[in-house]
């Protein structure tokens, strides 16, 4: 038996640990952000029908640019955003992760930095890492937004060839004015990456930056059927930008890295987005009375545009997290010191949430 230490492991990753929110089997899991709605019978018949369909080819590569599911995520953004984007300029992967390490391995790099505004997303620095990019953060103001005189001074100051910048951001909620977009891709040479993962759950009048893809060549903006869509078992992951961006992508994907199972699945369930997103209307109400429920009993609680919530602050929050887990509840551990972010569930999870809160607070 040999471990870590006695195999040629690369220096930077001695001493790390795996990616690992914990998957506990509890009743009440509001920790991944997860669809709390699983699929319905009618759609898990047509995912069972898609498969059965390629099932008979899979002695064949898949379809290496996944062409008809870029085309249906194309219409799907089309009737869902207003906006018309032609198929060169559509590219999916295995997750909005694998769309992102992409990305860094085009962009990033030996020599290069990556420019995030923190609190955010806890895989940035791991996609920085697996693509030797430098990762530099900048602080977001108090109420968790980003200035749009302080996002150009660190542009600046930094020249990133990547901005990451997450709208709705996690583990915050926080969605960006456009303006702040817009400021960054006129400031940097870099390219702009908006990580919209949540943008089905924004509340009305918030854009997406999709709008401002036909201005800014520069722009990217990747997105996942992992959570409005209910997906994230199926790993579909997709981005939108300039067709110059996806040609750079297509240079450092793995060949035919998304099976054709993958295709087919995705597209089906693209197929019943209505019903899908049903569900969404009814997680953001949800979400609203949350925000609400928290904020009445004294809790400081960050706008959100996504399927959860950060709430804090507490003086212990791992004595509240452990309180919670105790009662059933598994909420998240993470973001600045004293808060915790609990994901949207179903009406019951949320009450089991709101009554084991009450009790741990008491
Ligand atoms: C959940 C999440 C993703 C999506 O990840 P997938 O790989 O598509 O499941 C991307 N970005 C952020 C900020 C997220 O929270």
């Amino acid at each position: 038996m040999v471990d870590l230490d006695g195999l040629p492991l690369r220096a930077d990753l001695r001493g790390q640990r795996p990616y690992g929110a914990p998957q506990l089997d509890v009743p009440v899991r509001l920790n991944v952000n997860e669809n709390p709605y699983p699929p319905s019978a009618a759609l898990v018949a047509d995912l069972a029908a898609a498969v059965a369909a390629v099932g008979g080819s899979l002695n064949r590569y898949p379809d290496r640019e996944a062409r008809a599911l870029r085309t249906a995520l194309g219409a799907y953004l089309a009737r869902q955003e207003g906006v018309t984007l032609p198929v060169e300029g559509l590219w999916a992967a295995n997750g909005s992760n694998e769309v992102m390490l992409q990305l860094l391995q085009a962009f990033g790099g030996p020599g290069r930095c990556a420019l995030g505004f923190a609190p955010t997303y806890s895989m940035y620095p791991d996609y920085c890492r697996d693509t030797f990019t430098r990762y530099v953060t900048v602080d977001r103001e108090p109420d968790f937004g980003i200035d749009p005189d302080h996002a150009v001074a660190a542009v600046r100051e930094h020249d990133p060839s990547v901005v990451l910048l997450a709208s709705p951001n996690n583990p915050t909620g926080t969605a960006l004015p456009l303006a702040v977009v817009e400021a960054v891709c006129a400031a940097t040479r870099g390219v702009v990456v908006v990580d919209e993962a949540y943008a089905e759950f924004r509340r009305p009048g918030t854009p997406s930056a999709l709008t401002l893809l036909a201005d800014q060549p520069r722009l990217v903006v990747t997105r996942t059927m992992s959570k409005a869509f209910a997906l994230a078992g199926a790993r579909v992951g997709y981005l939108a930008a300039s067709p110059a961006v996806v040609d750079a992508v297509r240079l450092v994907r793995l060949p035919y890295h998304l099976s054709a199972v993958t295709q087919a699945v995705a597209a089906a369930a693209l197929a019943r987005a209505d019903e899908l997103l049903a569900a969404v209307d009814a997680l953001r109400a949800e979400r609203d009375r949350l925000v609400t429920w928290l904020r009445d009993r004294g809790h400081d609680v960050a706008d959100s545009d996504a399927n959860f919530v950060l709430v804090g602050t507490f003086a212990d929050r791992h004595a509240v997290w452990q309180g919670l887990l105790d009662r059933g509840v598994l909420v998240r551990e993470t973001g600045p010191v004293g808060w915790l972010r609990v994901s949207v569930g179903t009406p019951t999870e949320m009450a089991a949430f709101r009554s084991a809160l009450e009790e741990v607070t008491r």
